[in-house]
């Protein structure tokens, strides 16, 4: 891809500060707008520039989104070409390689791994690839050829329907852009199978990001009955029931989620101690209240309660209400987990209704273990706000 004479995007006086701290994203705010700049196609490759002129980086840049510019390398004159990207992959995959140590794992996490808004979810010979920005999306064609290069996967899905798309001013469509995917396909997590509809599942159709929280609560699970609330495909529960569960109860409203949990049970010879309830969850919970039941383990890792800042205040009581609901379900000494991947709720506020929806209950105890995303989710430095999920593992009285 010839690169000659990249435009360039000077930041507005005074606002050069970020950007030379490292931090990877200018915002539209922060650019000076003038006509020429405004006319740039989205996605456009730039030189991001202070307002010296000194230049700081490449970035892409989309004059109509919030974040503007995506800086790409620190290098103004750095190449963007199937090479460049290829390295960038070949860094991830080492890395995943090293700490997961088998080939399902997501491979690339965005700006954490020096491709802005790029996720590469790994499944064996397959790869799930989500573009959510104008910049990544034009590079396409590269990004494929570099995978290609680098990995050489039988199949490779363009998930690209992830409503961030919009405001990049993106088409959301799902693609196969190598190789054919008949049906759902299996992947190895926690040394248990599972599979995933990589096109028609949920996000890229598997979420890694639980996987040592998984493997923590199926230690905590032995002997024990689990109640697996938000199950989605059974990666909490049909891991509990392989390790050493008693009994495993998966709720979800999805019946293409249950039916892919089902599969995995049979897959891992725990048919007879699994169970689907294809149910509204906080319906179920009331339910299974009512009938008196209770676990020596309950699991809820709800979908994002909160999308957006002004939903901040009501979707954060979404937790507080599924605590309330899940802590009289769990036995006395039992254990409670609860996660949150709202990434406008941070820490200390999701803290804040796990203990009021305890109080709620009147129910009492002790947080064993707060954790976070598996080690493949990196965070940039820059943006210790994406490390979205958050974890709570607690002991009941
Ligand atoms: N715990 C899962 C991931 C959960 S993703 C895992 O380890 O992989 C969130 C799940 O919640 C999805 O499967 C979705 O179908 C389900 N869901 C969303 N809203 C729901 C609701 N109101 N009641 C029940 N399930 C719901």
């Amino acid at each position: 891809m010839s690169q000659k004479k990249l435009p360039s995007v000077l930041l507005r006086a005074g606002e050069d500060r970020r950007a030379r701290d490292g931090h990877p994203w200018a915002f539209s705010n922060e650019i000076l707008m003038d006509a020429e700049t405004k006319a740039l196609p989205a996605g456009s490759l730039a030189i991001l520039r202070a307002p010296s002129g000194e230049a700081l980086g490449l970035a892409t840049f989309n004059p109509h989104s919030l974040i503007a510019a995506r800086v790409l390398s620190a290098d103004a004159e750095a190449t963007v070409d199937a090479l460049f990207l290829g390295r960038r992959l070949a860094r991830a995959m080492a890395l995943r390689d090293r700490l997961v140590g088998v080939p399902y794992y997501r491979l690339i996490h965005a700006e954490a791994d020096g491709l802005p808004g790029v996720i590469v979810d790994r499944f064996g010979d397959a790869l799930v690839v989500q573009l959510n920005s104008a910049g990544m999306d034009k590079l396409t064609p590269v990004l494929l050829e570099a995978l290609e290069a680098e990995l050489a996967p039988t199949t490779i899905v363009l998930k690209n329907d992830s409503p961030v798309r919009e405001l990049e001013g993106l088409k959301r469509e799902v693609i196969v852009a190598k190789g054919e995917l008949a049906g759902p396909i299996e992947l190895v997590e926690n040394g248990a199978r599972f599979v995933a509809d990589l096109s028609g599942g949920q996000k890229t159709g598997w979420f890694y990001d639980q996987r040592d929280n998984r493997r923590f609560m199926a230690g905590l699970a032995k002997g024990g009955d689990v109640l697996d609330v938000f199950s989605y495909s059974g990666g909490f529960g049909v891991l509990a029931a392989k390790e050493g569960a008693k009994s495993v109860l998966c709720v979800d409203r999805s019946q293409p989620a249950l039916d892919a949990a089902q599969q995995a049970a049979t897959l891992n010879g725990v048919d007879g101690k699994v169970t689907f309830d294809k149910s509204e969850a906080f319906e179920a919970l009331e339910k299974l209240a009512a009938a008196g039941r209770q676990f020596d383990v309950v699991i809820c890792d709800p979908p994002a309660f909160v999308k957006n800042r002004k939903e901040i205040k009501v979707g954060v009581q979404g937790y507080r209400k599924m605590v309330r609901l899940a802590a009289p379900l769990v036995k006395p000494s039992g254990f409670l987990f609860v996660a949150s991947c709202s990434h406008l709720v941070d820490p200390p506020l999701f803290a804040e209704q796990v203990r009021r929806g305890l109080r709620d209950s009147s129910r009492s105890g002790r947080i064993l273990r707060s954790s976070g995303a598996a080690l493949d989710h990196p965070v940039h430095p820059g943006l210790p706000e994406t490390a979205y999920l958050k974890a709570l593992t607690l002991q009941l009285d």
